[in-house]
C-alpha cells in the first residue's frame, strides 16, 4: 500500500458542488482518492505526509488538444497566418522518425507536467512512409515521463494534387491509415477504469482528409468503441474553404460525416454561429479551446461563454508546440480567462469557472468524467500542489485567483496515479537538462533532413 496524506492545505476540488476547504486533507492510497475534505486527514492513516500549509491543492489539469512532435520545431513562421504556417512547416514534418518524435514527445510532456497537467491527449497526423512507429515512440515518451495519455492515431489523405492544403509528399492513402488505425487501438488502448492510455482516431481537418476517409474513421471508432478527434472551425480560412467545396459550415460538414455526438471532440471550434453551437450542444460533441494557439496564429476567440451557455462541454488545449511556444497548460488557464473577458466582458468567465474548464471540463471531452479532473473519493489520484507561500503569490486574498490570475506558482508536487512526477518544480521521472539536449539534436537533424540547416 503506497499512501499519500496532504494536510494543511487550501483545496478546491472541482466536483459538483465545487467542495472548497482553506484548511483541508487530501489522502491517496494505490492511486486513487480514498479521503477528502476540511481538516486533518483522520490519524490512522499511515503513508507520506505532506505539509499542505500555504499550498492550493487542485485536481491535474487535463490538455485535450497538442502536437507533441511540433516540439522540435518550435519558432518557425512566427508572424503568419495558420495556412502560410502550415506550408512552411509540412515539408518539414515530412522528415519526422521514431527518435525525433521520442524527443520532441519527452520534452513537451516534460513541460506539460511542469505546468501542472496530468492528463493529456496528443494528435499526431504525419507519418511519413519510411517514419518507423511514431505512436510506439510517443507511448514510451509518456511512460518515461509518467503522465495519464490519449493519443491520437491522426491521418491526412488529401494532398495538394486533389485540392488539399498538405503536399502529397505527408500524406497517406486511406487503406493505409485505417489498417493503422485499428492497428493501433490494438495495440494500445485500454478501456479499464483508471486507464492510463486510451486511444482516439483523428483525421486532421477539413482541408486535408477526404469525406470518404472522416466517414470511415467514424464507423471505424465507433465498433472499436474509441473516440473521435479533429480541427474543425480554426480560422476564416477553412470556414471559406468549407463554404467552397462543401456549400455549408465546417459543423453542417460534419454533420453529414456522422462527425457529431458525445464521443466527438473538435479542437479549436472558434469560428461557430448559433446554429452551429446549438448542433453541437444538442449532441454532446465536445470543444477543446485552444486560446494561446489562436491567439498567436491571429485565428480568433472562441465563444466560451455561449458555448457553456449552451451545454457544450469545453476544456483546454495548448494546441501544438509549433504554434503556441509555451506550450503550458496553467498558461492557458489564464489566458482563457483574460481573452474570454476581453471578448465578452467581466461576467464572461468566472475565475473558478476557467479552473474547471482545465479540470473537470477537461475530463468530459475526453470522456474521463468520474475519473480524473475533480478531487473526490474514489477518483484517480491526479493532483496539482501549488505553493502560494512565495513572494509572487503571498496572501493573495483569494488562492485559486492567486493561481489563476498571477503568473504560474511553484509546482510542489504532481501526482499522477498517486506517483509523484514533479517535486519542487523538478521533474522525478526524466532528468530536465538530458531532455533539453535530445530535443535540441533532434531538432538540428530533422532541420538537417529538410535542408533547412547544413
Ligand atoms: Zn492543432
Amino acid at each position: 500500500m503506497s499512501t499519500v496524506i496532504i494536510e494543511g492545505a487550501h483545496v478546491y476540488t472541482a466536483d459538483d458542488e465545487r467542495h472548497e476547504w482553506a484548511d483541508g486533507h487530501v489522502v491517496c492510497t494505490d492511486g486513487v482518492v480514498v479521503a477528502v475534505g476540511a481538516g486533518p486527514a483522520d490519524a490512522s492513516y499511515e503513508g507520506r505526509r505532506v505539509d499542505g500549509r500555504g499550498c492550493l491543492v487542485t485536481p491535474g489539469l487535463v490538455n485535450t488538444h497538442h502536437h507533441l512532435y511540433q516540439w522540435v520545431t518550435r519558432g518557425f513562421a512566427v508572424d503568419g497566418t495558420l495556412f502560410e504556417w502550415l506550408t512552411r512547416l509540412y515539408p518539414v514534418w515530412g522528415h519526422l522518425d521514431e527518435d525525433t518524435t521520442r524527443a520532441a514527445a519527452t520534452g513537451a510532456l516534460a513541460t506539460l507536467a511542469l505546468s501542472g497537467c496530468t492528463t493529456t491527449t496528443d494528435h499526431h497526423y504525419v507519418f511519413p512512409t519510411d517514419g518507423g512507429d511514431l505512436l510506439a515512440a510517443e507511448v514510451e515518451a509518456a511512460r518515461a515521463v509518467g503522465l495519464r495519455f490519449h493519443p491520437t492515431r491522426g491521418s491526412m489523405d488529401l494532398g495538394q494534387s486533389q485540392g488539399g492544403l498538405p503536399p502529397d509528399a505527408v500524406v497517406e492513402d486511406i487503406d493505409t491509415i485505417l489498417a493503422a488505425s485499428a492497428d493501433a487501438v490494438d495495440r494500445f488502448h485500454d478501456p479499464s477504469p483508471g486507464s492510463m492510455l486510451r486511444v482516439a482516431l483523428a483525421p486532421c481537418s477539413p482541408f486535408s482528409v477526404t469525406a470518404d476517409l472522416l466517414r470511415a474513421s467514424a464507423a471505424l471508432a465507433r465498433e472499436r468503441d474509441v473516440r473521435l478527434h479533429t480541427h474543425l472551425c480554426e480560422t476564416l480560412d477553412e470556414q471559406d474553404y468549407c463554404r467552397e467545396h462543401f456549400g455549408s459550415t465546417p459543423v453542417e460538414h460534419m454533420e453529414t460525416l456522422g462527425w457529431l455526438g458525445p464521443d466527438v471532440w473538435f479542437a479549436h471550434a472558434v469560428h461557430l454561429d448559433d446554429a452551429s453551437i446549438a448542433t453541437m450542444a444538442a449532441t454532446g460533441t465536445g470543444a477543446a479551446h485552444c486560446p494561446s494557439s489562436n491567439a498567436r496564429l491571429g485565428a480568433g476567440i472562441a465563444r466560451v461563454r455561449d458555448l457553456r451557455d449552451a451545454g457544450v462541454p469545453v476544456g483546454l488545449g495548448v494546441d501544438g508546440a509549433a504554434s503556441n511556444e509555451r506550450a503550458s497548460l496553467w498558461e492557458e488557464v489564464r489566458h482563457a480567462l483574460l481573452f474570454a473577458r476581453a471578448r465578452g466582458g467581466p461576467q464572461a468567465l468566472g475565475v473558478r469557472d476557467a479552473l474547471d474548464l482545465a479540470t473537470v471540463g477537461g475530463a468530459a471531452v475526453l470522456g474521463r468524467t468520474g475519473e480524473v479532473g475533480a478531487l473526490a473519493v474514489g477518483m484517480q489520484a491526479d493532483l496539482a500542489v501549488w505553493d502560494l507561500s512565495t513572494l509572487g503569490h503571498v496572501d493573495v486574498a483569494d488562492p485559486v485567483a492567486a493561481l489563476v490570475l498571477g503568473g504560474q506558482p511553484p509546482l510542489r508536487l504532481l501526482l499522477v496515479q498517486g506517483r509523484p512526477v514533479v517535486a519542487d518544480d523538478t521533474l522525478g521521472t526524466v532528468d530536465a537538462g538530458a531532455v533539453a539536449a535530445d530535443v535540441a539534436a533532434a531538432s538540428h537533424g530533422l532541420l538537417r533532413r529538410a535542408g533547412l540547416l547544413a
